[in-house]
C-alpha cells in the first residue's frame, strides 16, 4: 500500500482547489473520486452539439475574491472570463436593470413606491438597531419585513433569498444581508452587504468562463505539477478508518493510506464514513442536521436568438423562482452556430416530484416567452445541489477542521463567506491555513 502526503476525497472544485494548492506546496496528492468524471457540479459536457454547464455560472469577486487569490498563487495556466454584464428583473412581460443604488431603487417601478418607502424604513430601522448592539443572526429577514408589502415585493426579497442563502425569507437571517466585515474591512461593519448593493453599483467583477465551467477544470488539471497528483475515479470512498488521526480511507476498489486526508464531499455524510466512536455525538448531530440546496436547470437550445440582453435575468413570478442565462451570448462557441443555449435555473423545495416540477418549470419558461416552444432545438434537465448547506435558521453548518487531528473537510458546507465557487476556495484558504497552524504545511 503506497502510502501519500494527503488523499483528497471528492474532485469538485474544492477538491481541485485543494490538490493543487497542496501538491504545489510539495505534497503528493491522491484524489478519489466516486463518479466516472471530475469537476463535480463545475464542469460542462456536451449535449446534441450544445456544450452545458452543470448550471448557470456567474463567477464573482474576480478582482481580488478567494479564487482569485488562489489563481494567483497557484495556477499556471489561467482560464479566461468575459464580463457577466447587467441582472435583470423580470415581472411578467416588463424588465428592468437591478436596483444597485439607493438613486436606482428608488425609481425601480416594477415595485409599488410605496413598498420601496416602506422597505428603505426597515431597512434603517435595522441598521440603527444594528448598531446599538442588536443580533441578527437568527432572526429572519420576513419579520422586519413592513405588513403592508405586495406580494410582489415579498417575492422579490424571497428570489434574493433563495439565491443568496438558499432559504425562503421566513429562514433566511438578517445578518447574511448586513454582516459584510469580512469584505471590507475598512467600512463600518454594519454597512455590510448594503455597501455591496448600494455604494459599488454592485456586480462589476463578475464573470463567465470563455468555452464553459470547464475551463476553470482544464485550467487547475494543467496547473498540477507534473506526477504530483493522482486521480482515481470511479472510486467511491466508504470508509474513513481512524482512531485519533486517520488510518486508512477505504474504497469498493481497495484501501489507502495518507498523511492528510481532505473530505469534499456532504459533511452530512461524514458520520456515515467515519467509525461513530471517532467523533463527539454533538458534532454528529449538527453535520446530520445540515440541509441542502436544491436546483433545477433547463438548458435549451433555441434555432433563433431570443435572449438580446447582454446579461441574466431573474423571473420573480415565475414558479418556481428562476434565474435565466444565455451563456452563448458569452461564448458563441457553446451552441451550433447561429443557435443560443439558455440555462433557466430554478429553486426547488425540500421535499418534491421530479416529473411535476419538471413541468411546472418548463410551464413558466412558456408562459414568460411565449414564442420560444417552436425554436427549441435541444432540451436538458439537470437535478443538482448548488450549496451543500443553505444558511438558514436552525439548521447545521459544518466546519473545515474535524475531531480527528489529520482530517480536513472543504466545500460550501463548511464555510459561510460568499457563495457557490468563491465559498468553496474561501474553504480551500481556510483548510491551508489551519493544515500550516497544525504544522502539516
Ligand atoms: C444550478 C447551479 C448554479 C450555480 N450557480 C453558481 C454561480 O452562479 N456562482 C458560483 O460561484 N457558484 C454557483 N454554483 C455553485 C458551485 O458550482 C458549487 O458551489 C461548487 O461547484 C461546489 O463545489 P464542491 O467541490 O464544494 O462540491 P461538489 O461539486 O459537489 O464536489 C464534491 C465531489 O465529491 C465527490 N464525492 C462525494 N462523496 C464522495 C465519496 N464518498 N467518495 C468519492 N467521491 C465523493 C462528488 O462526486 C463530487 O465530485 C451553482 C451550482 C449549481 C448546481
Amino acid at each position: 500500500m503506497k502510502k501519500n502526503d494527503v488523499i483528497v476525497i471528492g474532485s469538485g472544485i474544492s477538491g481541485l482547489l485543494t490538490a493543487l494548492a497542496l501538491s504545489r506546496e510539495g505534497k503528493h496528492v491522491l484524489i478519489l473520486e466516486k463518479e466516472d468524471h471530475i469537476g463535480g457540479v463545475c464542469r460542462s459536457y456536451e449535449v446534441d452539439g450544445y456544450r452545458v454547464d452543470t448550471g448557470p455560472h456567474a463567477i464573482t469577486r474576480l478582482e481580488n475574491g478567494p479564487l482569485k487569490e488562489l489563481m494567483d498563487k497557484y495556477f499556471t495556466v489561467v482560464p479566461q472570463f468575459v464580463p457577466f454584464g447587467k441582472y435583470y428583473v423580470r415581472i411578467g412581460s416588463e424588465i428592468k436593470t437591478f436596483p444597485w443604488s439607493i438613486n436606482a431603487w428608488l425609481t425601480f417601478s416594477l415595485l409599488p413606491m410605496t413598498d420601496r418607502l416602506l422597505l428603505m424604513r426597515a431597512l434603517f430601522n435595522t441598521l440603527y438597531l444594528l448598531n446599538a448592539g442588536k443580533d441578527f443572526s437568527n432572526i429572519p429577514l420576513s419579520e422586519i419585513l413592513p405588513d403592508k408589502v405586495s406580494i410582489t415585493t415579498r417575492r422579490f426579497l424571497d428570489w434574493l433569498c433563495y439565491f443568496m442563502v438558499g432559504t425562503s425569507i421566513d429562514n433566511a437571517p438578517i445578518s447574511r444581508f448586513i454582516d459584510n466585515k469580512i469584505h471590507h474591512p475598512h467600512v463600518v461593519p454594519y454597512v455590510g452587504k448594503l455597501y455591496d448593493l448600494f455604494i459599488t453599483e454592485g456586480a462589476k467583477d463578475q464573470g463567465y468562463p470563455k468555452g464553459g465551467l470547464q475551463s476553470i477544470v482544464n485550467s487547475i488539471l494543467a496547473s498540477f505539477p507534473k506526477g504530483e497528483v493522482e486521480i482515481r475515479t470511479n472510486e467511491k470512498v466508504t470508509k474513513i478508518e481512524c482512531g485519533e488521526r486517520v488510518e486508512r480511507v477505504v474504497t469498493d476498489e481497495d484501501s489507502y493510506e495518507g498523511e492528510m486526508v481532505v473530505y469534499s464531499g456532504f459533511s452530512s455524510n461524514l458520520p456515515h464514513l467515519v467509525d461513530c466512536d471517532c467523533l463527539p455525538l454533538a458534532y454528529s448531530q449538527n453535520l446530520l442536521s445540515i440541509k441542502k440546496v436544491r436546483s433545477l436547470t433547463i438548458w435549451l437550445g433555441l434555432t433563433k436568438k431570443i435572449f438580446t440582453k447582454y446579461g441574466s435575468e431573474m423571473w420573480i413570478d415565475s414558479d418556481p423562482y428562476a434565474w435565466v442565462i444565455p451563456t452563448t451570448n458569452y461564448d458563441p462557441t457553446l451552441a451550433p452556430r447561429g443557435n443560443q443555449l439558455v440555462g433557466f435555473a430554478f429553486t426547488l423545495p425540500g421535499e418534491y416530484n421530479a416529473s411535476t416540477i419538471k413541468k411546472k418549470a418548463f410551464g413558466s419558461i412558456v408562459n414568460n416567452i411565449p414564442d420560444i416552444e417552436k425554436h427549441i432545438d435541444m432540451i436538458h434537465y439537470q437535478e443538482l445541489i448548488p450549496e451543500k448547506a443553505s444558511w438558514g435558521l436552525n439548521s447545521g453548518f459544518g466546519d473545515v477542521r474535524t475531531p480527528i487531528k489529520n482530517l480536513y473537510c472543504v466545500g460550501t458546507d463548511t464555510e459561510k463567506r460568499s457563495a457557490g465557487v468563491n465559498r468553496s476556495a474561501y474553504s480551500v484558504l481556510k483548510c491551508l491555513d489551519i493544515m500550516k497552524s497544525d504544522g502539516n504545511l
